[in-house]
């Protein structure tokens, strides 16, 4: 005897009660070598049985009316036929003696009228076994949709309960579902966003997925979560229970009415505008561009668009923004190191004091000795030992001497302490660097480096920044003041003796600021 082997599986069939095709095969094949059969032609199909006209099985059955074989072999008979027409096909074979042999691991079948009968009825058990579970199905489903009962997979915030077949409420997603419309229905937040907010609030779908952003869509849409369902296009009443009000779906599906309508340009609020000008003297502007892989990059550029600016480069945010903090770095002090200057500041202004008081006593002493000599000149010249020019031309000497004197006077007693307040300033100043970095507030971060800085240049993809004097001053120490910075930052290189740590200092304020630089150099030279 001559058997064709024939083996099928569905693509659609998920039932992993029914082998794969290369299974299939390979189990056909042992059966075959054990039982000794004859094998002179295979085939095997990826289509259901469900419906006649399958390609292969009709060769096949073309090979037996020719003669080329006598015998069939298969894993069971539903692979032969779960239709009415194959099986009775086979069935018709078998009456006219073209098929003498069907053989199935699974399935004993002799072709005498008692195995006839028991094919017709494995095939027929096949085909029943397709028509109820169709009809089962779709009256399971109806019947259920007629209860109220959610036939399907229960959306996310909701879980099918195997117990009642009914739709419960999942306790642990439903606050973060209704977050969503509430994110969502403030207008605030795009489709993208909220999917974002799902992954950083480790959301996942029933399934265990990302929430994507067409999930998200979907959601907002779906009339399940105020207690009604959508099956076949129909609205159902539902008794599960609603997870939001009426009003809050009504106000998203405005909102996403909204957002679907084309987008005005929008306005965006881009970080560190107004602070950066082109080295054309143009100002920088931002823009916001989507690459094609979807996701979306600030660039930063001349608004020049034309003209003989040379400045061709873009420059992209993320690029932008390490330069800024690496200034604010140069320029940041930590509050413990504030606090220490604050405290040598504070040290400084009693020894300032007591130095203003000993300068204004010597300052007095020389008044007094100029206003001396002014009465012995006038006693001269009143002897008659000296010229009237001579006299007049001393006189004005020493009269200079003293007005120059009782400013220097007036100077200490009035405002020699007046450093005192911009170097306070400053130091807090280079404190809210600090403060800066760590809040990351960029807006605060370009008024503040406005407020230092007198020039900021955007050029060749770097950020040139000249700063006032005592910003630029430390700065150029080169990196985080705090490190190298047991004590202030005019004291940093107070070591040395140039000083010029300290005199671009007073240039700030040239009155204010000497008194700083002189009692440093006092402090220095004494220690
Ligand atoms: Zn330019």
């Amino acid at each position: 005897m001559k058997y064709i082997l024939y083996a099928r599986k569905s693509t659609e069939e998920d039932d992993r009660q029914i082998l794969s095709i290369e299974a299939q095969i390979f189990e056909l094949k042992e059966f075959a070598a054990k039982e000794k059969l004859e094998i002179v032609a295979s085939f095997q199909e990826a289509k259901t049985a469900k419906e006649p006209g399958r390609i292969k099985f009709a060769e096949m059955l073309s090979l037996i009316e020719r003669g080329k074989a006598d015998g069939i072999l298969s894993w069971n008979p539903d692979r032969l036929a779960r239709n009415s027409v194959d099986g009775g096909k086979i069935i018709h074979f078998v009456d006219r003696g073209l098929i003498k042999a069907l053989k199935f691991p699974t399935f004993w079948f002799e072709p005498t009228p008692q195995g006839l009968f028991m094919l017709q009825i494995a095939f027929g058990q096949s085909k029943y076994y397709v028509d109820s579970l169709r009809e089962n199905v779709t009256r399971g489903m109806r019947q259920k949709v007629r209860n109220g009962v959610w036939p399907s997979k229960a959306p996310l915030g909701y879980f099918n309960n195997p117990k009642t077949r009914g739709i419960d409420v999942d306790s642990e997603k439903v606050p973060k579902v209704k977050k969503i419309f509430e994110l969502y229905a403030t207008g605030n937040y795009n489709l993208r966003e909220i999917a974002e907010w799902c992954k950083r609030m480790n959301l996942k779908s029933n399934l265990g997925n990302d929430i994507s952003i067409g999930k998200v869509h979907e959601l907002l849409q779906n009339v399940f979560y105020i207690g009604l369902m959508k099956y076949k296009s129909e609205i159902h009443e539902a008794t599960h229970e609603p997870l939001i009000s009426k009003k809050l779906f009504d106000k998203v599906q405005e909102v996403l009415r909204e957002k679907g309508k084309p987008q005005k340009v929008k306005k965006h609020n881009f970080a560190f505008l107004g602070l950066m000008k082109c080295p054309c003297s143009a100002a920088i502007t931002a823009e916001k561009k989507i690459k094609p892989n979807g996701r979306e990059y600030t660039y930063y550029r001349c608004t020049k668009k034309k003209g003989p600016c040379q400045e061709k480069h873009f420059l992209r945010a993320e690029e932008l923004y390490p330069q800024i903090k690496s200034f604010l770095q140069k320029v940041s002090l930590l509050s413990h190191d504030t606090e220490k200057v604050l405290a040598e500041l504070d040290k400084e202004k009693e020894q300032a004091k007591e130095q203003a008081k000993i300068t204004v006593q010597n300052l007095k002493t020389e008044l007094l000795e100029i206003e001396r000599k002014l009465e012995k000149l006038l006693d001269v010249y009143l002897e008659e030992t000296i010229t009237a020019e001579e006299y007049a031309s001393r006189k004005e000497k020493l009269v200079k001497q003293k007005v120059s004197l009782a400013e220097q006077i007036q100077d200490f007693e009035q405002k020699g302490l007046s450093w005192l307040e911009p170097a306070r300033e400053f130091v807090l100043s280079l404190n809210q660097a600090a403060k800066l970095l760590e809040s990351e507030n960029k807006a605060e971060m370009t008024t503040f480096l406005k407020n230092i800085g007198s020039n900021c240049i955007l050029q060749n993809r770097q950020l040139l920044f000249s700063p006032k004097i005592p910003y630029d001053l430390v700065a150029a120490e080169g990196g985080p003041v705090h490190k190298n910075l047991q004590f202030p930052v005019w004291w940093t290189h107070g070591e040395s003796d140039s000083g010029l740590r300290i005199v671009p200092i007073a240039k700030v304020d040239p009155s204010g600021f000497e008194p700083l630089a002189s009692a440093l150099q006092k402090r220095r030279s004494t220690s």
